[in-house]
């Protein structure tokens, strides 16, 4: 496959037709209220299309299609290895889709082409792929009962599923959720962020050329005080799955409480520790990781490496090698293949990352690269990639998740000292440290308080194991068989013989 051009990649984005409209019962439709809002780059400032902006009305709706569709069996009732053989179609058509794809993933939210096609999309599919490959698999159980007994231990799919995604990895987050949401046999209602709705949207239409039937997968572009709330607090949604920022995620328990006591699933944000021990094997190494996991994405991670935790005996040699590597990293043109760092996603997340920049200043940080807004005359949304030295843990910009390149370096002696700065937050997504000393790695990989823990690496991962926080960063995981336990009840039959 030729690789495509800068030149390419603008002449397709010219003859893009973007579809704005929601998803429902198999249908591409406008919002009930006729409501919509412009989805608008943040490449340069270009309006790209308007957004069906859905509301109570529309979920009102979906979830019928929904519930329906679940009701009708479908699809639930379909034997596992027919839904296995569509859950691998609809990976396939994203496959062939990938440039299309990737072109909306970049332009709607800013991320490099390379990273749409190379990371994102191909996640997404592997996703599918992977919960679909599962589901005729796994086995229920038969449980140790009295001789004159018998006791089934079953999986059934819990029913209508609603799904509220981010806008960071917006095909990748929502397709971690409808792998095995949708491999399991539920129906579901996808909303993605009003900020970056145009895969979501695309791939409600390949799911059903890939034989999902009609209402079993609807989606919902819209605000999330409209219509996110509105799924939040609907009685007849079985299950809410989230990923997004914690004030959110601790929002949607309110809803639940206040209505159904839906099942509540979350991913939410993190300020993930990066330990680099005097031991490390290769600094070299560790520079270049600790660079990639503030840069990759713009910075735009739950997992990323935001506070780098370094023992003071190699500060100075260590530190040098960071701002080297973090020089790599440079802002550009998203559509360029050769872009590493691309756009913040809008003037609302470019205004926070800069006041957090002003605030470490305040905090008597001091400043070792970036901190400046650039490429302005584009009309796009481009901050540099940003170190702060001097930090420490009780400061604002190594507490709050800044969701921007900006790293904080943060001294330590001890192991014990690292291990306690490194817990010495609200969050518990990720972990990372560095050491060739084997003992040390488990001892601080067992005390780091996080649902992933790297070592000698960062931000490792693939669908065969779980992914997902402890603490504030959430419940449940994303990713691999334990996924699965989301999107099942488990029901207990009793026999008597
Ligand atoms: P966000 O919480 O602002 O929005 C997430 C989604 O929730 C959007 O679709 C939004 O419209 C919706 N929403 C907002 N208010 C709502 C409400 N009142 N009711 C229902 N829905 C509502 O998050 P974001 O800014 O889109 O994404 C960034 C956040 O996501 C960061 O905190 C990041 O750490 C987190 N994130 C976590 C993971 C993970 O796996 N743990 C992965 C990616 C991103």
């Amino acid at each position: 496959m030729p690789t495509l051009t800068l030149a390419d990649w603008q002449q397709r984005t010219r003859e893009l037709r973007i579809e704005g409209r929601a998803f429902i019962q198999g249908e591409y439709v406008d919002a009930i209220g006729g409501g919509r809002f412009d989805c608008v780059s943040p490449i340069d400032g270009r309006t790209l299309a308007t957004i069906a902006s859905c509301d109570a009305a529309d979920a009102e709706r979906a979830v019928a299609s929904a519930r329906t569709s679940f009701e009708s069996g479908v699809w639930s009732k379909l034997a596992p290895a027919k839904r296995k053989a569509v859950m691998i179609r609809f990976a396939e058509l994203i496959e062939a889709n990938r440039e299309e794809l990737a072109l909306l993933e970049t332009l709607d939210m800013g991320k490099p082409i390379s990273d749409s096609l190379l990371v994102d999309v191909p996640a997404a599919a592997r996703s599918l792929r992977w919960s679909g490959e599962a589901i005729d698999k796994l086995y229920d159980e038969v449980a140790t009962t009295p001789h004159d007994q018998l006791g089934l231990v079953t999986r059934e799919p819990v029913g209508v599923v609603a799904a509220i995604v981010p806008w960071n990895f917006p095909l990748l987050m929502a397709c971690w959720k409808l792998g095995p949401a949708l491999s399991a046999g539920n129906s579901v209602v996808l909303k993605p962020s009003e900020k970056s709705p145009l895969t979501a949207i695309r791939v409600a239409g390949l799911a059903l050329e890939a034989g999902i039937p009609a209402g079993v997968l609807n989606v919902l572009p819209g605000y999330g005080h409209t219509v996110g709330k509105a799924l939040g607090l609907h009685l007849d949604v079985d299950t809410l799955v989230f990923t997004g920022s914690t004030r959110v995620a601790r929002q949607l328990m309110v809803y639940a409480g206040e209505s159904n006591m839906k099942r509540v699933w979350l991913e939410a944000g993190g300020k993930s520790p990066n330990i680099v021990f005097a031991d490390a094997p290769d600094l070299q190494a560790a520079a270049r990781a600790a660079a990639g996991a503030i840069a990759f994405n713009q910075g735009e991670v739950c997992t990323a490496g935001s506070r780098l935790l370094v023992e003071r005996s190699i500060k100075e040699r260590f530190l040098p090698l960071v701002v080297e590597a973090l020089k790599e990293w440079r802002p550009g043109n998203p559509l360029d293949p050769a872009t590493n760092v691309g756009a913040l996603v809008d003037a609302q997340q470019l205004a926070t990352v800069l006041s957090y920049i002003q605030v470490g200043h305040e905090e008597g940080a001091s400043l070792m690269l970036g901190g400046q807004r650039v490429l302005e005359d584009t009309g796009g949304i481009y901050v540099e990639p940003t170190i702060f030295d001097g930090v420490s843990n009780a400061m604002k910009i190594a507490r709050e998740e800044i969701f921007g390149p900006v790293l904080s370096v943060i001294e330590f002696e001890t192991p014990e000292e690292a291990i306690a700065i490194a817990n010495d937050t609200p969050y518990g997504l990720a972990a990372a440290l560095w050491t060739a000393d084997l003992s040390k790695a488990h001892r601080t990989a067992r005390a780091l308080r996080a649902g992933s823990v790297w070592i000698n690496q960062y931000d490792g991962g693939d669908m065969t194991a779980p992914f997902g926080g402890y603490k504030q960063s959430g419940n449940g995981r994303d990713k691999s068989l334990h996924a699965f336990d989301k999107y099942t009840e488990l029901k207990a039959t009793w026999i008597q013989l």
